[in-house]
């Protein structure tokens, strides 16, 4: 039996694992890392489950070409000769800026900073862009304009430190569960917690306090406290005179959040938020975690603001135990943003915009690059829907069921001259392709990957990918050289040589370094041992900025047709859109069918009972899927999980977008129900 080492290939924790496997090349099971320091001989059940999906029957196994309506077989040479054919047939036709590529958090930083450069230097177009988009990029503008850096500041290991964790926004047992236990340990020990949440989640059985404030009314609640604060003399001012700057505008903006105000727009009760910020402040070490509760809304960047406003006021900032604590969906959606696979920056956040960076890498890649900002993933949908798009490449995502709007996402990408998709499964999205490219999945293949704490680390081939499947990273240097691009990479330690040169906060990373535990970025040369706190001396942008925040409601409110809000997220058992995990035995069978969580004040008021079939609208979409009765939703609410086609959440979302981030509001929409 062979052991091999590698990283979980769904949530940022970044848990690593072994992959046993027979000489027969068949994965058998997984065994967690000991020695690691995020998961130190534990997993959840989705990372137990990691190798189950791996030879399911139903994996791309050949390219695909569509003819006659049909997915047709084919081989490799034609298969990226009509790919590369297509792509440079529709930009010579209607410009570069035609096509969009969308990469992955699922893939490695080799294989996102392949497709960064195959799109900007292959086809002329910073149109890439990734599932970041719907996940965090309200984070990475909102942290940027505060502190210069859009990454958690802090590492996991600062939960054993803290005496108090502030949870807004992010379901963390469930979706990040070794980081669940982490907090749970860190309230075992005596650290306090707080959960801002509509929902009853599992932190919030163990909080000193359950702030159940109506969706989307975090900036008031964030505003209240920080009042309130203030009010009480509880600020740092040594941080604040030392480390920031723009605080007289902060202090004016907090002048209308009265407790009362706060307690009017969040549902909350006045003494609640004057007791949570009491408890904030007066913890000398303070965390902040938050995640999609807090980025999903069309006031995201505002969410963000306010989140970081409170650290600062508060001086939880460059310290163990302390930070602003994003906690990044996907195992490297830290590593695509890292590697630019985002329309305005190239790898390490360097502006496509700036002629001395785009110098940089035309130098280093022999070529002119464009420097105007590219499409964001949720533009470039609506783009397709109009016309304004013609050719697309999606490697490894399947926004049929992850993005808002089901049937304004089908009829951009059906509206495409060109469709290609390179995957593991026949997803919803492959179902549309006009050409289809298997790819190895997290097991067959080398790379690198950056959890949630800024750590890269490795991802170790253990078994060979079943059929004609390739490396992403294969299929990408074959398409780089059919551009006429260097591109002879051997492996994916070769691209990470590459990378580290262009890239000043990956530049002390390569493969022999990350033997051990990986390394923290900021990395900057060979000598330099990683960075798991941010901002310990000054932020990144030298002062931390206070960004006064107004309150905006969410777009689309209840309302006397649809009077019930829609709220949407994962369980514990299933990732994203379930392509993996429901084809894992085990999950599948935790987790069989799509439903939605109804409190039982509404259901007696509909007359509904549990496990009724229920047909829920909004002014997008209908599905049909089963009531599970539960006081976990308030009164007012419903959730639907997003993994499941059949009753897929997002034929309902609101595709409205924060106008600087441009992710949609994934957590407030107007709904209506009635039995079938
Ligand atoms: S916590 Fe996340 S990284 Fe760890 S085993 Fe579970 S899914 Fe994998």
């Amino acid at each position: 039996m062979k052991a091999t080492l590698t990283t979980c290939p769904y949530c940022g924790t970044g848990c690593n694992f072994y992959l046993l496997s027979d000489a027969q090349g068949g994965l058998l099971g997984v065994e967690p890392a000991g020695h690691h320091p995020t998961t130190r001989g534990q997993l959840c059940i989705k990372g137990w489950n990691a190798h189950a999906f791996v030879d399911h029957p139903e994996r791309l196994k050949t390219p695909l070409i569509r003819k006659n309506d049909s997915l047709q077989p084919t081989d490799w040479q034609t298969a990226l000769d009509l790919l590369h054919a297509k792509l440079s047939g529709i930009a010579r036709k209607h410009g570069p800026d035609s096509l969009m590529f969308l990469s992955s958090a699922k893939v490695s930083n080799e294989e996102n900073y392949l497709l960064m450069k195959l799109a900007r230097a292959g086809y002329g177009t910073n149109n890439i862009d990734h599932c970041a988009r719907l996940c965090h990029s309200s984070t990475v503008t909102g942290l940027v304009e505060t502190l210069g850096s859009g990454a958690m500041t802090n590492s996991l290991s600062c939960f054993e430190e803290t005496d108090l964790i502030f949870v807004i926004g992010s379901n963390t047992t469930e979706q990040h569960p070794l980081i669940g236990s982490r907090i749970l340990q860190a309230v075992q020990r005596g650290a306090r917690l707080i959960v801002a949440d509509s929902r009853k989640i599992r932190l919030s059985r163990h909080a000193d306090l359950h702030l159940r404030h109506q969706n989307g009314s975090d900036v008031a609640l964030l505003n209240g406290m920080m009042r309130q604060i203030l009010q009480d003399g509880l600020e740092d001012r040594a941080f604040i005179e030392g480390r920031t700057e723009n605080f007289a505008e902060l202090q004016q903006s907090l002048d209308p959040f009265t407790p009362d105000q706060v307690a009017h727009i969040t549902g909350l009760q006045s003494g609640q938020i004057i007791d949570a910020s009491r408890l904030f402040a007066g913890a000398d070490k303070a965390m902040l975690v938050y995640a999609m509760g807090i980025t999903q809304h069309s006031h995201g960047v505002d969410n963000v603001r306010a989140v970081s406003n409170l650290a600062l006021l508060t001086g939880n900032l460059g310290r163990p135990g302390t930070g602003i604590n994003p906690l990044r969906g996907q195992n490297n959606v830290q590593g695509a943003c890292d590697m630019g696979a985002l329309p305005d920056v190239f790898s390490g956040y360097q502006q496509v915009a700036d002629p001395l960076v785009r110098q940089k890498f035309s130098c280093a890649w022999g070529v002119k690059l464009p420097g105007t900002q590219g499409l964001m993933s949720t533009h470039a949908i609506e783009a397709a829907a109009e016309g304004r798009l013609h050719g697309m490449l999606i490697l490894g995502e399947n926004p049929m069921i992850s993005d808002a709007n089901q049937a304004l996402v089908r009829k951009g990408l059906e509206a495409l001259e060109f469709l290609a998709v390179i995957d593991i499964f026949p997803t919803e999205t492959v179902q549309l392709a006009d050409l289809v490219l298997p790819a190895a999945c997290y097991a067959e293949r080398e790379g690198t990957y950056t959890s949630t704490e800024r750590r890269v680390q490795r991802g170790r081939k253990a078994v060979d990918p079943p059929g004609e499947a390739r490396a992403d990273w294969q299929i990408l240097r074959a398409l780089l050289q059919r551009c006429g691009l260097p591109g002879d990479y051997a492996d994916p330690a070769e691209i990470m040589t590459e990378i580290a040169s262009l890239t000043p906060s990956y530049g002390g990373i390569s493969y022999p370094r990350l033997e051990g535990e990986g390394l923290q970025w900021p990395c900057p040369d060979g000598a330099h041992p990683g960075t798991p706190i941010l901002h310990r001396e000054q932020c990144t942008r030298g002062k931390g900025r206070f960004s006064p925040v107004a309150y905006r409601p969410s777009m689309e409110l209840p309302d006397a047709d649809y009077p019930l809000l829609l709220n949407t997220g994962r369980t514990n058992v299933h990732w994203h859109t379930g392509s993996m995990t429901r084809r894992s035995h085990l999950l599948d069978r935790e987790e069989r069918q799509a439903f939605v969580e109804i409190n039982p004040e509404d259901a007696t008021r509909h007359q509904l009972s549990d496990r009724q079939q229920l047909r829920i609208s909004s002014r997008r979409g209908s599905i049909t899927l089963a009531v599970r009765l539960t006081d976990r939703v308030p009164p007012g609410q419903v959730f639907i999980p997003f993994h499941f086609a059949e009753g897929a959440a997002n034929a309902l979302t609101n595709n409205i977008l924060d106008p600087e981030s441009g992710i949609p509001e994934f957590k407030v929409c107007a709904v209506r129900i009635e039995p079938c």
